[in-house]
């Protein structure tokens, strides 16, 4: 989403009372993990697994749809370095990542903030997936509007059209590094998985990949709220043995008032020890770039 400077000066009017703007000024106390121009990745004090953690951006986004693309490609792009160093550093079989958006997915920070926690499967933190009733509404029109966001983001930031490779039946949306579908049923009446058509191993994907499977859980969001009329999103990558299908994915879930989806954490307090992490943006192509070289 474009964010005028007006839009921004309102963004930046609203960091006095955002704690998260307090901790990346230093009126908080708050040593990061890691920190560059950009993001910072913060210990969660409060935590509810060893290893929890936390990515911001310095600048207050009070949503992910407004951050802007070299900014989301860091934020996205660091996930695959984040869960290669906490399978290091923390006894784990999996790593999730999860963003929400909106109240009823749990919000309650209105800046842009990606927690990661390092699971396993008897730490019973959540157990998200366990009620897939709901067949999912307008699945057509998911799909056309998804395909619309995607084309016209590569336009905006002047890259050559999205070339879809239809390799994978059923997908609503695919292009050469990811495919979306749209399950049977799902646990509200919007639910899409995203999968990787490169690798299933979080930790072995370029800052580009996870970039751009995390750019298209964002727009398949937005959908969800332009589309279903959502009252709040939740993204939720698991990988690794948290997942009780064993494979790695991107769930994106619309969530309603009294969705009977509840994210039941345990309550926190673990130890939290986590030695400093040091995370590099190497130039890559863009993915865009080799979409376009199906054409
Ligand atoms: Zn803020």
């Amino acid at each position: 989403m474009y964010v005028n400077q007006e839009t921004l000066k309102q963004f930046e009017a609203a960091r006095e009372q955002c704690v998260l703007c307090r901790l990346i000024d230093g009126n908080i106390p708050a040593d990061p993990l890691f920190s560059n121009e950009q993001i910072s990745l913060f210990k969660e004090i409060r935590p509810k697994v060893n290893g929890q953690l936390y990515i911001t951006t310095h600048t207050h986004y009070p949503l992910l749809a407004y951050v802007p693309y070299e900014v989301t490609t860091q934020l996205f792009g660091c996930i695959p370095q984040i869960v290669e160093e906490l399978r290091k550093q923390v006894a784990c079989t999996g790593v999730d990542v999860l963003i929400v958006a909106g109240g009823v997915a749990g919000q309650t920070v209105g800046h842009v903030k990606i927690d990661v926690y390092p699971r396993d499967p008897s730490d019973g933190v959540y157990d998200f997936m366990i009620k897939p009733t709901v067949a999912t509404e307008r699945k057509d029109m998911l799909a056309n509007n998804l395909t619309i966001m995607l084309r016209n983001h590569a336009r905006r930031n002047g890259i050559k059209p999205i070339i879809s490779k239809k390799d994978v039946p059923g997908a609503i949306y695919q292009d050469n590094h990811c495919a979306v579908l749209c399950p049977e049923k799902g646990v509200t009446k919007g639910h899409l998985i995203i999968k990787s058509k490169v690798n299933n191993n979080v930790e072995e994907w370029s800052t580009e990949h996870a970039a751009h499977m995390l750019y298209v859980a964002s727009f398949a969001s937005t959908a969800l709220f332009e589309g279903l009329g959502a009252q709040g999103t939740t993204i939720l990558l698991r990988s690794g043995q948290s997942d009780r299908q064993g494979s790695c994915k991107v769930h994106v879930i619309a969530r309603f008032p009294d969705d009977d989806c509840e994210i039941t954490p345990l309550t926190g307090n673990k130890d939290n020890r986590l030695n400093k992490m040091s995370i590099t943006f190497k130039k890559e192509r863009s993915v865009f770039d080799d979409l376009a070289s199906l054409i």
